[in-house]
């Protein structure tokens, strides 16, 4: 009787565990592409801060003492090597004249104070440069729409801040004169790349001491990188681009694109973003061989966006090995532009000043940089030992919607942990 007893339990564990491991199998194999990505996107070894600033340049003349103050705050910080905080500044080059005849570019005498100030931080290694655009809207759309709406028309009597014009007509690579959006020809994209990018690096690569001459670590072998046209990153207005776009920066020597983790390719028939034809991870290429890099955190005073939710941001990324790219936009720093600068300035410094303290290993380093450090598989910041890399994954996959969930329920989850770094456990 106790042997059919044991025979019965027996078959009855054999049932259970066969239930289980078909039920984790079918979860793994379910997701299987996701859980590959997530195990090839390079894992960072620290926790890196990287706040992304869009849409200076060609603009107001106020620009220039709000970047001043800007570059000072930022020499306030310093990361654990000594590094003084670094901002982006997304730039766009220039604006259209009154009644559209021509345009006002950072090269021309009129904005020089502007330009001077970008320099100046640029030179201390405050600032890191990035293209966002020769404007930020094709301007033949524009114009079209100018003839249908009066607040285009009323905008280009003082056309300096872009981000007043309505949604769907700042975003450059897409025809949003009619909505739905149409798609620009090859020409006429190739031309504008290879001019803004041609424009971009005349204004700023190879203009001011490189990093690795006011700057030394021995141990990072990244900065003597900096402005190098190898290196140039663009960041697409309104994160609309498509692959033809992106072929068309890598052949002028672009090498890396901020995304939002994925590629909207057109405005919808509403005006909002869409088309979306991928998404991507930190690391992944695109044509040419660009490196993304996600952005898709944000710290925005001027939205009531405080230091706690971004260092949340920092403590979630880096527990899952990615640098921290908050983005944020000059209208912060602009009375003109609906911003109150003093109120940002502070959030700006509190921020800085927080996250040292609770991130004693913070490093600051730029989208160029970091770019760099993936296509090299640079060990002085890329994760190379294995354990270290699968207890980030476990985390990584433990925060995939559905996946985690089941994976926890399962019990999957915790078994894997079992073999992770325990100082590395959530
Ligand atoms: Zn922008």
């Amino acid at each position: 009787m106790a042997r059919i007893n044991c025979a019965h339990n027996m078959t009855l564990l054999f049932t259970i565990l066969f239930a289980w491991l078909a039920l984790v199998a079918g979860l793994l194999i379910a997701f299987r592409d996701r859980l590959l990505a997530l195990w090839h996107e390079p894992a960072f070894k620290a926790p890196i801060l990287t706040i992304e600033s869009d849409d200076w340049g060609a603009g107001p003349l106020t620009q220039a003492e709000a970047l001043s103050k800007l570059a000072a705050c930022l020499n306030r910080h310093h990361d654990v090597t000594g590094r003084p905080a670094c901002m982006t500044l997304a730039l766009i080059l220039a604006i259209p004249k009154p009644e559209m005849a021509g345009k006002v570019t950072l090269a021309d005498a009129e904005l020089f104070s502007v330009l001077n100030s970008i320099h100046a931080g640029q030179a201390q290694g405050v600032f890191a440069l990035q293209l966002h655009g020769m404007m930020h809207f094709w301007p033949e759309v524009l114009w079209e729409a100018v003839s249908m709406q009066t607040e285009v028309r009323t905008w280009l009597i003082k056309p300096e801040l872009t981000e007043q014009l309505p949604s769907h007509l700042q975003s450059r690579w897409t025809n949003a004169a009619n909505l739905p959006s149409k798609p620009h020809s090859l020409e006429d994209v190739q031309a504008a790349v290879a001019e803004e990018v041609g424009l971009f690096k005349a204004l700023f690569v190879g203009v001011g001491a490189p990093l690795s001459e006011i700057y030394s670590d021995a141990a990072c072998s990244l900065f003597a990188h900096e402005g190098s046209p190898t290196n140039l990153v663009v960041v697409p207005p309104t994160f609309v681009w498509d692959s033809r776009v992106e072929a068309a920066w890598a052949n002028q020597g672009v090498s890396v694109v901020i995304t939002p983790g994925r590629r909207l390719t057109c405005r919808d028939a509403d005006g909002k973003p869409g088309c979306q034809d991928k998404t991507m991870l930190n690391g992944d290429r695109g044509a040419g061989d660009l490196i993304y890099l996600v952005r898709d955190d944000y710290f925005e005073p001027v939205f009531g966006h405080r230091p706690e939710q971004a260092l949340a941001a920092l403590a979630r990324k880096t527990a899952l090995g990615r640098p921290c790219l908050l983005e944020t936009h000059r209208s912060n720093f602009l009375t003109e532009a609906g911003g109150d600068p003093t109120a940002a300035l502070a959030a700006l410094d509190d921020l800085y000043t927080r996250a040292l303290r609770d991130f004693p290993n913070l490093r600051f380093a730029t989208p160029a940089e970091l770019g760099h450090a993936i296509r090299t598989g640079d060990a002085n910041w890329i994760e190379q030992d294995p354990r270290c890399r699968f207890t980030i994954w476990l985390q990584r996959i433990a925060s995939l919607p559905r996946f985690g969930k089941v994976a926890r329920l399962t019990g999957l989850l915790p078994l894997l942990n079992l073999f992770a770094r325990s100082d590395l456990r959530p």
